[in-house]
């Protein structure tokens, strides 16, 4: 088992159930909020006003339908704080967005870009919508009209959203394409996540995957592990988890299950993980390649040295969690564990990474994103690449110094160094007027 961890903490994420066994997103950033300013020395006027949301908007977005009626929609976007910079956020579309959760989220991203050090605040947003009832042109619609509702209040210096649940790069190149239809002029750093023909960055896509491989690496060099003698079982072969499995299976370590919403993929003696394809590639297809299948709960119990839950969120609980036998929890999905289910692996000493920092790799090369817009400079792939490496390792040891310092968990260090950061810029701006 791994050393020095203590505390019980979660965060909200990308998807909707992704708070935990008994709270709400917002409950749950307002709880990280208020556990890591006890451990800091921070004025409690700033506490109180990090407690709230800046703004919320809230818009009707009404959109003509294929058969020619008319159906109105609710969106959101709550902008959290912007103490550091612009807002920064997913968009989502899903039937379960609401103002809380958008706040809770939002406060979230505001965590999670200042654990990364990126000049950005947080924001999210989204329309209650079940996109999958919608047509490409009535998704095309809803975008480009919601574009127009917020178009005051959003902008390359203002705030900048993401694709998140429900919505794509394809969302997003609509999003800009109104945006600047508006302005007069193309203004590709409103948002973040587009294909790359219209000012995205190389790289983005396999983003927090990479970023969850290299946290991984430096989770093992840190507790002087050789990656090429370390199991991997990786829960969720999409995105986040079939990029990281790869990166890592390359760097040598030895990937023991992968799975998709059909079961696990088991080989004890390594998978071939280039020879399995995604998500993307072939949806839901892991166990089509598999030899030996096993269910998705008995993957996260195996005994292996990493674990990487990177499917979706409250996979790890309560009810699992003393069965858990890994030595290290690196967070690919946002929330993949309940706080009850945290405070259990942390009494069994099992080292938690967290999801603000393991899968922050998506928000970063965002981040790159944007400054090639602003720049009107695109940057190669190795570029891209190669500063996401340096940026994980400055947060990882802004961390860590926390994490030696002060005896706490690594999920606490994480929203010590955030918080402490958005402290301190809210001190030294000031109160205006
Ligand atoms: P994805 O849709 O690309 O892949 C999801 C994978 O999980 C698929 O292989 C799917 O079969 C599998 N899955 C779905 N339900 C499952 C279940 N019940 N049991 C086991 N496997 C299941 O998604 P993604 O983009 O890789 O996102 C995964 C997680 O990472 C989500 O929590 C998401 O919010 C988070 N995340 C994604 C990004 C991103 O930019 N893609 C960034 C940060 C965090």
């Amino acid at each position: 088992m791994a050393s020095k961890s203590k505390s019980t903490h979660n965060e909200p994420g990308d998807e909707a159930a992704e708070s935990t066994e008994s709270e709400s997103a917002l409950e749950t950033a307002r709880r990280q909020l208020y556990h890591a300013a006890s451990h800091l020395d921070l004025d409690s006027s700033i506490v109180e006003r990090l407690k709230h949301p800046k703004k919320v908007h809230e818009v009707t977005v009404p959109i003509e339908r294929d058969d020619g009626t008319v159906e109105v929609f609710t969106g959101y976007r709550a902008q959290h704080d912007s103490v550091r910079g612009p807002f920064k956020g997913g968009l989502r579309f899903h039937p379960a967005v609401s103002r809380d959760e958008c706040v809770g989220l939002g406060m979230w991203m505001t965590w999670k870009c200042a654990v990364m050090d990126l000049p950005f605040g947080g924001a999210k947003g989204g329309i209650a919508v079940n996109p999958k009832e919608l047509s490409s042109a009535e998704k095309e619609r809803l975008t480009r009209r919601f574009a127009q509702e917020i178009r005051d209040v959003i902008g390359p210096n203002q705030d900048i959203p993401a694709p998140d649940m429900g919505t794509d790069p394809q969302t997003m190149a609509w999003l800009m394409d109104a945006y600047s239809m508006q302005e007069g002029e193309t203004t590709p750093g409103v948002v973040t996540g587009k294909p790359p023909v219209v000012g995205g960055s190389e790289g983005r896509e396999e983003a927090p995957g990479r970023s969850v491989a290299i946290v991984t690496q430096l989770v093992c060099e840190y507790y002087d592990r050789d990656l090429k003698e370390t199991t991997v079982a990786v829960q969720g072969y999409g995105s986040v988890g079939a990029n990281a499995a790869r990166l890592l299976d390359d760097w040598g370590a030895t990937i023991v299950a992968i799975s998709d919403v059909n079961g696990a993929m088991y080989e004890p003696e390594g998978i071939d993980t280039s020879s399995v394809p995604s998500h993307d590639e072939e949806p839901e297809a892991v166990t089509k390649y598999a030899d030996t299948v096993i269910s998705n709960d008995k993957l996260l119990t195996l005994d292996v040295d990493v674990l990487i839950p990177a499917a979706l969120g409250n996979v790890i609980t309560k009810e699992n969690a003393k069965t858990i036998t890994a030595d290290f929890v690196v967070e690919g999905a946002n929330g993949p564990i309940t706080s009850t289910g945290d405070s259990i692996l942390v009494e069994r000493d099992i080292a938690v990474i967290p999801d603000i920092l393991a899968n922050a790799g998506g928000v970063t090369v965002s981040y790159f994103e944007w400054l090639q817009d602003i720049n009107r400079r695109k940057w190669s792939l190795e570029r891209v690449n190669d500063e996401l490496e340096t940026e994980m390792e400055a947060a990882w040891d802004a961390v860590r110094s926390e994490f030696e310092q002060r005896d706490v968990t690594w999920r606490e260090a994480a929203y010590i160094v955030a918080l402490s950061r958005i402290a301190e810029a809210h001190e030294t701006r000031g109160l205006w007027p």
